[in-house]
């Protein structure tokens, strides 16, 4: 399993470019995207998850062509942005079983499996009848990685997932990811180095849309 992007390049309407001929090559294991407040992080995540589309480049995951073939790769991909974070009143268990339902998982028993196994690896079971709208920010956090994992990726993005959580809440949320990296790809994005030091095995920085440096973490130590 791996992610291969080539020259890929987006300019946004008011000209910015956010992407430069950026080439990145991804594979198992947790990856961090580690870059200060406009390196282009956002852009590329949404790029990857077909939410915009790049001026010129090609993405492709194994044998899909992502940027031809939106729904093979929704088929493969969680996706966290962001921004995620506006939620009904209703618990965590009610809203998995219902996006579980949403997302085509139509028997009780199967979905009742899934989404007390999704509570587990979340850390989340014992909280599981509380409204998600009363949850920490790092609880929500938590609940996205959950609800994400209800389709079973191939390949997991999330997006500054640790901004404004506070240390304990932080660590919880990193355990839960190192958890899901072991059998995952899982791109990581983040202007924090600690969270990759504690994290990923490889990172890229990238500043200005393009990739300054791509190796492990031993060896970009000197850049961090
Ligand atoms: P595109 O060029 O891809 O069509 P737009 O310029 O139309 O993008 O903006 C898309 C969305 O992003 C809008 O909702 C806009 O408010 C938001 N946006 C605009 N500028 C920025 C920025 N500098 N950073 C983050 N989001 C922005
Ligand atoms: P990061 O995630 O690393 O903070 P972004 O990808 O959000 O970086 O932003 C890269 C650059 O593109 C920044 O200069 C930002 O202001 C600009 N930008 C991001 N989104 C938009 C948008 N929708 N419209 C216009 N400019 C944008």
């Amino acid at each position: 399993m791996s992610l291969k992007i080539k020259q890929l390049t987006k300019t946004y309407s008011n000209g910015v470019k956010a992407l430069d001929n950026l080439d990145l090559e991804i594979g198992v294991g947790m990856f961090g995207l580690l870059g200060p407040n406009g390196a282009g992080k956002s852009s590329l995540m949404r790029t990857i998850a077909t939410l915009q589309t790049p001026d010129s480049g090609s993405i492709f995951f194994d044998e899909i062509n992502v940027l031809e073939d939106q729904m093979s790769l929704r088929k493969v991909l969680g996706y966290l942005p962001q921004e995620f974070g506006v939620y009904p009143n209703l618990t965590a268990e009610e809203l998995l079983h219902y996006f579980a339902q949403l997302k085509g998982i139509p028997n009780r028993i199967d979905r009742k499996k899934i989404v007390d196994e999704v509570l587990h690896i979340t850390n989340l079971y014992e909280v599981r009848r509380k409204n998600v709208s009363s949850y920490s920010g790092g609880m929500k956090q938590r609940f996205g990685i959950a609800q994400l994992l209800l389709n079973n990726p191939k390949l997991i993005i999330v997006d500054e997932p640790t901004a404004g959580l506070d240390p304990a809440e932080r660590h919880r949320f990193l355990n839960v990811l190192r958890e899901i990296g072991t059998n995952h790809t899982v791109i990581f994005s983040t202007h924090i180095v600690d969270d990759v030091r504690e994290l990923c095995h490889e990172l890229a920085i990238i500043n200005g849309g393009k990739v300054l440096y791509r190796g492990s973490k031993q060896d970009g130590e000197a850049s961090l």
